[in-house]
């Protein structure tokens, strides 16, 4: 088993240190031959426009697509971006899951946030009931999720957090700014 993790900008070293953490091989990607071999790759948080940019001007885009067809793909925030079909406004994206994002949608004022989300899904690894606590930063709003895309978490107030779309996963917060490592086992479910 071994998890790339796009290291264009962001923090992919957060990712990689979780991974280390549950006792998974991962790998920095910077070049398409270098997702040879991979069982999912993660694409980390950062700035959605920057980490595009970058990955047209490595060659990345499509070899990236072509992986999304057959392996694991997981976006947290900007990659979640990434993800997407549509961001309301033109920036390069992979545009493998059904979902339209809305960009630094919770707003200035709250920059940043935690909320405790019921995650049964993440729970029943633990066999008890734990909420998970989600970190938020500049967030995107997944507004909306159609086709074959599934909604997997809200915040309370609604919003949709967290997207799947057979073996690819967007979530708007950052599961690796945390010490809980359960998103990433549940990606690694995705991977099998
Ligand atoms: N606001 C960033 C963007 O739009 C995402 C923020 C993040 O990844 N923490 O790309």
């Amino acid at each position: 088993m071994e998890i790339g993790v796009l290291a264009l900008q962001g923090d992919f070293a957060e990712h990689l240190s979780i991974l280390t953490q549950i006792g998974v091989k991962g790998r920095e990607i910077r070049l398409p031959e270098q997702l040879e071999g991979l069982d999912g790759l993660i694409i980390p948080g950062g700035e959605s426009t920057t980490i595009g940019k970058m990955a047209v001007d490595f060659g990345l885009i499509e070899p990236l697509q072509q992986f999304g067809l057959k392996k694991a793909i997981w976006g947290t925030c900007a990659g979640a971006i990434l993800l997407s079909k549509d961001v309301h406004g033109k920036q390069p994206l992979l545009g493998l899951m059904d979902i339209t994002v809305a960009r630094n949608a919770f707003g200035r004022q709250v920059d940043s946030f935690e909320i405790d989300l019921s995650a049964p899904f993440l729970e029943v690894q633990d066999g008890e009931a734990k909420p998970y606590r989600a970190v938020f930063i500049r967030a995107p709003i997944i507004e909306s999720v159609y086709g074959r895309a599934e909604v997997l978490l809200k915040v309370p107030h609604g919003q949709i957090v967290a997207a799947k779309q057979g073996r690819l996963l967007a979530t708007s917060f950052h599961p690796e700014l945390t010490e809980d490592d359960r998103f990433h086992s549940y990606f690694l479910e995705l991977t099998r």
